[in-house]
């Protein structure tokens, strides 16, 4: 197919804001692709040319940006920086000018050479990467279409938003063989063991949904994560899996380890699967010291340790990892100790389905440990096998007495869920004097500007809703406008910018009387303290939070990942019990 076709879709779907009516339009441009076209092309309507967790982006500011417009238009700067204004979109601009020229260079261009060759701007690097990514951008530009030069310019930028998330391509791939959504669960339970769009999208078309059921984890893809559910009691946790293996839950960040020892490389993600792996040296030297298996996929928690005392490090200063800048020295001052307790892949065998109890044996003869602490980066998770409700508790304030977060008891015979929360990790934390066991992850979905005092931080509360499973929305929950240090006024503000939208995005449902000065796409999750769960007939989730204030900043989860209302739910009806 032509990149000029597929730009007419781009421009379709983006002139539409119903999920449907968008699910068909996918459905009926991929039905045009062949299987290699249709990879690429699911990268390109997310603004990419690898997936997601590839951490490969084009680099490029709005200023590269339009030294490359200038240069394929052979326009004065300051003229077009004056009409882009005026228009407010380079997009438009570029489309608006090149309607009025004709390019000598003009070519019909297919979709993959196009994205050929951004693929080759986008993985550029090294001194003359810049010029080198321009000259790209500017050729394309004179060669294709208005349209096409519209959407082409976008990409770099990162600013495609079309308006549709991942589980849309899903149920378009499903439409785009059925008609229906049939097929979506055994495509995204699939995409679940490798959540690389394109790939799963070119097996479809080459295979068909057979070929769903056998797709394995891969080396250097990461496996969404598997969640734990909640309960509040040892004796609970009898009840719903009978005798299970109590680990510590350290309150530190997860990490997905993928580690190939040919070539040397090992790769960190984070749960929401960014490639994490330059922030964090000393974990990736303490896996190729200590790891037996040649290829590897593992998943553990890591937290921060003070050597002094042989202690683990509270939350706050763990976080400190998480840094862009000063990696060395902050790893000296605050060293990571890895609790590994997950084997999902090893030497070409997929364990994700095998009972836990056997993934954790495997899991203890690939790690070489001392079991010193003081010695090993990576170590195994403790675990204690237990069948009375009285021990796990015993077991629970030991951890607590210990600083830890409380304690996760795994099913001994459950598998492993990708992407799923379910019943074979249960999670029995610290419970607050509030009368909600759990914190709450929310997106924030737009903000006011702020009054009084606050018109200093230019924003004075904001809207944070939750996301309903069913309907595929995000619903609200509370306005939050208190409760937050000046600091974190300044951050919540600094992390909003780039994410604002002109109206509000068609997937948030908001009563009139919530409705925000600016509104942002739904990216921001924080995660939400309050003390009690009420009815409220003001809130979309017709539940809202009492007294909540921002516990933390959630940049290791997506949007999708946020509490959801049936979660919420539960926590309403489940709420007041005592331990
Ligand atoms: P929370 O906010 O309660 O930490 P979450 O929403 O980040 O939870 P959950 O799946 O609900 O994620 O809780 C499980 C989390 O606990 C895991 O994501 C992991 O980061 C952490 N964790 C700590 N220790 C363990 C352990 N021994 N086994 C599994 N997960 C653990």
């Amino acid at each position: 197919m032509k990149f000029a076709d597929l730009a007419t879709y781009f421009e379709k779907i983006e002139a539409v804001s119903s999920r449907l009516t968008i699910t068909s339009l996918l459905a009926e441009l991929f039905q045009k692709l062949t299987p290699l076209e249709l990879e690429k092309t699911v990268y390109l309507l997310q603004g990419r040319v690898v997936p997601a967790f590839q951490a490969i982006e084009f680099g490029m500011a709005e200023k590269t940006v339009v030294k490359a417009i200038v240069s394929a238009l052979n326009m004065e700067k300051a003229y077009f920086d004056r009409e882009a204004r005026k228009m407010g979109d380079l997009g438009k601009t570029v489309e608006f000018f090149k309607k009025q020229f004709l390019s000598f260079e003009a070519k019909d261009l297919t979709i993959l050479e196009t994205y050929e060759a951004l693929y080759k701007a986008a993985t550029a690097h090294g001194d003359k990467s810049q010029e080198f990514k321009i000259n790209i951008l500017s050729l394309l530009i004179r060669q294709l279409d208005p349209l096409s030069a519209r959407y082409l310019v976008r990409i770099p930028q990162t600013l495609m938003r079309l308006g549709f998330s991942d589980m849309t391509v899903l149920d378009a791939y499903s439409w785009m063989l059925t008609g229906d959504k049939s097929l979506r669960p055994a495509i995204e339970a699939a995409y679940h063991v490798r959540p690389d769009l394109g790939y799963i999208g070119r097996i479809l078309k080459e295979k068909g949904v057979k070929e769903m059921a056998n797709i394995q984890p891969h080396i250097f893809t990461p496996i969404i994560m598997m969640r734990a559910e909640r309960l509040s009691s040892g004796e609970e946790i009898i009840a719903q899996i009978g005798t299970c293996a109590v680990e510590p839950k350290y309150d530190g960040f997860r990490l997905q380890i993928h580690y190939d020892k040919k070539s040397g490389v090992v790769k960190l993600y984070s749960r929401s699967l960014e490639d994490v792996s330059l922030m964090y040296p000393d974990v990736i030297e303490g896996i190729k010291k200590q790891m037996s298996a040649d290829e590897v996929i593992l998943e553990g928690e890591a937290i921060g340790f003070d050597p002094a005392t042989g202690s683990f490090l509270p939350f706050q200063d763990t976080v400190q990892r998480k840094r862009k800048y000063d990696i060395a020295e902050k790893a000296l001052e605050i060293p990571l100790k890895l609790f590994c307790f997950e084997l999902l892949y090893a030497d070409g065998k997929n364990y994700v389905h095998t009972p836990f109890i056997e993934r954790r044996k495997c899991l203890e003869e690939i790690i070489h440990t001392t079991k010193d602490i003081s010695k090993d980066t990576v170590l195994i998770a403790p675990h204690e096998i237990i069948s009375e409700g009285v021990k796990i508790e015993l077991n629970f304030e030991d951890a607590i007495a210990r600083g830890l977060e409380g304690i996760i008891a795994k099913k001994l015979d459950g598998i492993y869920q990708p992407g799923a929360r379910g019943w074979n990790w249960i999670k029995f934390k610290r419970s607050y004097s509030s009368k909600i066991e759990d914190t709450i992850d929310c997106v924030v979905m737009g903000y006011d500007a702020g009054k009084g005092k606050r018109t200093d931080f230019g924003i004075g509360a904001f809207l944070v809703g939750i996301y309903d499973k069913t309907k595929e929305k995000y619903v609200t929950i509370a306005k939050i406008g208190t409760g937050l240090t000046d600091i974190e006024w300044r951050e919540i503000f600094a992390k909003s910018q780039k994410l604002k939208v002109k109206s509000k995005p068609s997937v948030y449902e908001v009563e009139k009387g919530m409705e925000c000065d600016v509104w942002l796409d739904p990216y921001l999750v924080v995660e939400i303290k309050a003390d009690e769960i009420t009815k409220s007939p003001i809130h979309t989730a017709h539940l809202a939070l009492r007294f909540p204030r921002l516990q933390r900043f959630r940049d290791d989860k997506k949007a999708e990942d946020a509490t959801t209302l049936s979660e919420m739910e539960s926590m309403f009806t489940g709420q007041g019990k005592t331990k």
